[in-house]
């Protein structure tokens, strides 16, 4: 079955919001096995509309549109395909006392405008909106099936798992699933990743294996097409097993799991507790870490010491260093690390400082630069790399190599106390 998805909305083509109505749409579609083949983003033009909507009927079996549902005269979308098809539309009273009642429920009153919404084309399916006023709609019409879902990505979602998968898979013979496992790798680079898993990956046919370099990790997809998922997870687990005896000491995770998440099943394996003093990555490694439930076991306290003032006066950073050798410099975030760890009173410290540009560079210190360190009982650690992409990307790459740091720490400190 071939699948069109129509976008619309005068503000994804300016740029203003990314379309992740399709990332959500396409990937719950490949997962049932529907090639999504086309994508077409248009704004809200009804000339415009008319023809992509043409397009796709030549083109697709089924056509998913998102967004244009809405009361006002800018939402085209319904009134548009009712154009292109010939159909006509009729008050649906079902779904009028739904929107009152929505209203009612909030205190408020149903405008005159939302009438609109509850008018149905002749002969559609109405996929039943709970969350809000505009309910997704399903028309069949010459063989071709043309679902409209409504833009705001709540709602759009609520209406595709409640109504619109279940409506796919009763409609269609089972088009077979596409299932993918993720394997996540810390401490290596791509390219080993690739050689280790050449003949692998030369050799291919199903599942397939895929390697990409995300910020701070390697991630290794493993992706089966089967009729079932059970089939599905068999033939992923066989090649699971295969990766797992080449890169097995890289491994860290699969899945939804993060470097912060694992990081903090170490700190709470080995009931230690961590804070962070951030200049460059302005509390980002914090929020990472923070972004994992139940991290108030671990994580004490950080501090954002943006100024030489702040790294000063909040964790007892030298004016002397400071001077001597710059805020950005190892010296600095070696102390750092220590100032913050001595204010929280946490197994470790951790500080991060670097220039994340992209003003601020010097001749010997360009942008990327960043200094990490990391303090426990037995001392401090540092580390220099230097990122050199945008901004955002320094900082996320600094946050996430610094906790990347404390993981190799606490195993390094393992591995010496087994010494001992
Ligand atoms: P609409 O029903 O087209 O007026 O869309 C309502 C709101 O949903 C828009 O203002 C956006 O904030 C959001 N929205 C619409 N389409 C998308 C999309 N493709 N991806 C993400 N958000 C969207
Ligand atoms: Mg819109």
């Amino acid at each position: 079955m071939k699948v069109e998805v129509i976008n619309t909305g005068t503000e994804l083509l300016l740029g203003e919001i990314l379309n992740t109505n399709f990332q959500y749409l396409s990937r719950q579609l490949n997962k049932l096995g529907f090639d999504v083949l086309y994508q077409t983003t248009v704004g809200d033009n009804a000339g415009r509309l008319k023809d992509v909507f043409k397009n796709a009927l030549e083109r697709a079996d089924i056509i998913i549109t998102t967004g244009g549902l809405g009361p006002t005269r800018g939402d085209i979308t319904k009134e548009v395909l009712c154009e292109t098809l010939n159909l006509g539309t009729y008050l649906d009273l079902d779904t009028w006392n739904r929107i009152n009642n929505y209203f009612c429920k909030r205190g408020l009153c149903m405008s005159g405008n939302n009438e609109k919404q509850a008018m149905i084309p002749v002969g559609a399916e109405i996929l039943t909106n709970e969350v809000g006023t505009a309910p997704g709609l399903a028309i069949r019409h010459e063989g071709k099936l043309i679902v409209l879902l409504p833009g705001p990505p709540s709602e759009m979602q609520h209406v595709y798992e409640k109504q619109l998968e279940p409506f796919l898979i009763n409609h269609f013979t089972k088009q077979g699933i596409i299932y993918s496992h993720i394997i996540r790798l810390r401490g290596i680079g791509e390219s080993a990743v690739a050689e280790k898993l050449d003949d692998i990956i030369t050799s291919q046919t199903n599942p397939t294996i895929a390697i990409y370099a995300r910020r701070g990790e390697i991630i290794i997809r493993i992706t089966a097409k089967c009729m079932e998922v059970n089939e599905a997870k068999t033939l992923i687990a066989a090649m699971e097993a295969l990766v797992n005896t080449r890169l097995k000491q890289f491994i860290y995770g699969t899945d939804d799991e993060t470097l912060a998440s694992y990081l903090g099943k170490e700190l709470l394996r080995t009931k230690s507790t961590i804070a962070f003093a951030e200049s460059c990555t302005g509390g980002l490694a914090s929020s990472l870490v923070t972004d994992v439930p139940g991290s108030s076991e671990y994580l004490l306290g950080s501090a954002v010491t943006y100024s030489n003032m702040a790294k000063h006066k909040l964790i007892n950073v030298s004016e002397e260093s400071l001077e001597a050798y710059g805020a950005v410099s190892w010296q600095v975030a070696c102390e750092m690390a220590q100032g913050v760890r001595e204010l929280f009173g946490t197994t470790y410290g951790v500080g991060i400082t670097g220039i994340a540009g992209p003003g601020g560079a010097t001749e010997d210190k360009p942008v990327g630069l960043v200094y990490m360190a990391v303090a426990d009982a037995d001392g401090v650690k540092w580390a220099k790399h230097v990122f050199g992409g945008t901004r955002t990307d320094n900082k996320m790459r600094s946050a996430l190599t610094a906790i990347s740091m404390v993981i190799d720490r606490i195993k390094e400190k393992e591995t010496e106390n087994k010494d001992k």
